[in-house]
């Protein structure tokens, strides 16, 4: 039988969006649609998959053949958080500008890079992402092609939400285009290896920057923000990496505006980003099977500085550099103070996350879902709230999200509850 995505992959809830697929085909069969449970996937056009080359399956990230083997990359090491450190060199990053350091993410590093490969005549493009102002229900995000520092300026800061770079990717066939492409992990993993092996790119010079990601959610998790602080009547930008006031850069904001004026700017401690977001609700399911947190084939990873260097609340970055030219480019650019790391700095510094990805993920990716180990690491309840968020939400709105927050707090409260009587008992 010949295989396309949506048997190996889409069917399997196992689809992430990037449009790979849709990319590579090389009879354009292939379209990516903003689905019902704002999740963006492939749908394709059977009579003009011509002769079922099965090329879109090659170049999937997460088919379950790829999802194995990169867990099984991380069985090999004595210390699974070594994944994606090893081999690296460690900085401490943050513009010196306090105007572009606000707009970011964390410190600036990532837009740092690309516009100094930009001056330096190092790429001729970037891609990356960028808001758009859009109804609840449509997307919020999209790929977005820069040419110029000024096209980078406008698009700081971080995205959570899929986001499909088929368009982007598409431009670069039969071209001698020098490329950076930032992204999440699986993402610049899949457009390596389609850049590198496929030969309608033969001639593309890719560059890539990962941002480390613990997990993507879906379209939802925006318009449900925007939906439960009633500024979502009307078409709204959202940047939920907002630093307004803000106390330190752990205490960022969500920020909904317009062009014209700010329709809400508030602590995302006081709106539902935080429990929404640590629960997995709407996250995107492949995330469970992900042991990918660096962004380990990627030239260069970057994520935010927590923990002790979060008091600054214009953020920091810390960076892995992988190659020696993108190295130049970080120590190098004139708007970045940067510093060395230790190892001992980086490989924990958010070690929650990367046992998670790094090594409970055994148990996720080769054992049911409702096995012991599956319900004593959590990734049972996780795995319901992102299931059943996306649902209620869709089909009852805010309404059902409150309830189903209601049953999760107080599936807790009676934890706690049970946890006081037997403990005084
Ligand atoms: C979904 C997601 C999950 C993340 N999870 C973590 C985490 O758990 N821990 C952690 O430390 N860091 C995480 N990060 C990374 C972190 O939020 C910052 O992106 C990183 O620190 C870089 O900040 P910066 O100030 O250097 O970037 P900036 O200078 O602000 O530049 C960011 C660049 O990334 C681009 N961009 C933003 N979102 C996307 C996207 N979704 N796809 C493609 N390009 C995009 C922007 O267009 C911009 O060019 C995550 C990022 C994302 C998108």
């Amino acid at each position: 039988m010949a295989l396309d995505v949506i048997k190996t992959t889409v069917s399997h809830d196992h689809c992430i969006g990037c449009g790979m697929c849709d990319a590579v085909c090389p009879y354009d069969a292939i379209e990516m649609i903003y689905n019902p449970v704002k999740e963006v996937e492939p749908s394709i056009d059977y009579d003009l998959c011509a002769d079922k080359c099965s090329a879109c399956v090659n170049f999937c990230p997460f088919t379950e053949e790829k999802i194995e083997a990169e867990a099984d990359k991380l069985l090999a090491l004595d210390n699974p958080n070594a994944h994606g450190v090893d081999g690296g060199n460690f900085y401490l990053a943050w513009d010196r500008d306090r105007d572009k350091r606000f707009r970011s993410a964390s410190g600036g590093a990532v837009s740092a890079i690309a516009t100094t490969m930009l001056e330096q005549d190092i790429v001729d493009v970037v891609f990356h992402a960028q808001m758009v102002l859009n109804d609840l229900g449509k997307e919020h995000y999209k790929v977005s092609v820069s040419h110029s520092v000024g096209e980078v300026e406008e698009k700081r800061s971080s995205f959570y939400a899929p986001i499909s770079f088929s368009s982007a990717i598409k431009t670069l066939r039969r071209t001698d285009t020098r490329v950076l492409i930032i992204g999440v992990p699986c993402l610049v993993r899949a457009a390596t290896e389609l850049l590198a092996e496929n030969k309608q790119f033969r001639n593309v010079r890719a560059y890539t920057v990962a941002l480390a990601c613990s997990h993507v959610t879906n379209g939802q998790f925006v318009d449900a923000l925007a939906d439960s602080e009633g500024v979502g009547y009307s078409p709204f930008l959202a940047n939920l990496r907002d630093k307004t006031g803000a106390p330190n850069a752990n205490a960022f904001n969500n920020r909904f505006f317009t062009q014209e004026k700010d329709l809400l700017i508030k602590s995302r401690f006081d709106t539902l980003f935080t429990t929404l977001w640590r629960n997995y609700f709407f996250s995107k399911n492949i995330c469970f099977k992900c042991s990918d947190f660096w962004g380990y084939t990627a030239d260069v990873s970057i994520k935010d500085a927590w923990g002790k260097w979060a008091a600054d609340p214009l953020g920091k970055s810390i960076v892995i550099t992988r190659n020696p030219e993108v190295e130049r480019v970080l120590t190098g650019a004139a708007s970045l103070e940067v510093q060395t790391l230790d190892y001992e700095e980086v490989i924990d510094c958010q070690p929650s996350t990367t046992r998670f990805k790094h090594d409970e993920v055994q148990d996720r990716i080769r054992k049911p879902v409702w096995a012991k180990e599956n319900i004593r690491n959590g990734y049972l309840k996780l795995y319901l709230y992102a299931w059943a968020s996306k649902r209620v939400y869709r089909l009852f709105g805010m309404r059902g999200l409150n309830l189903l927050l209601s049953l999760a707090s107080m599936k807790g409260k009676a934890r706690r509850f049970k946890r006081l009587v037997f403990s005084r008992a």
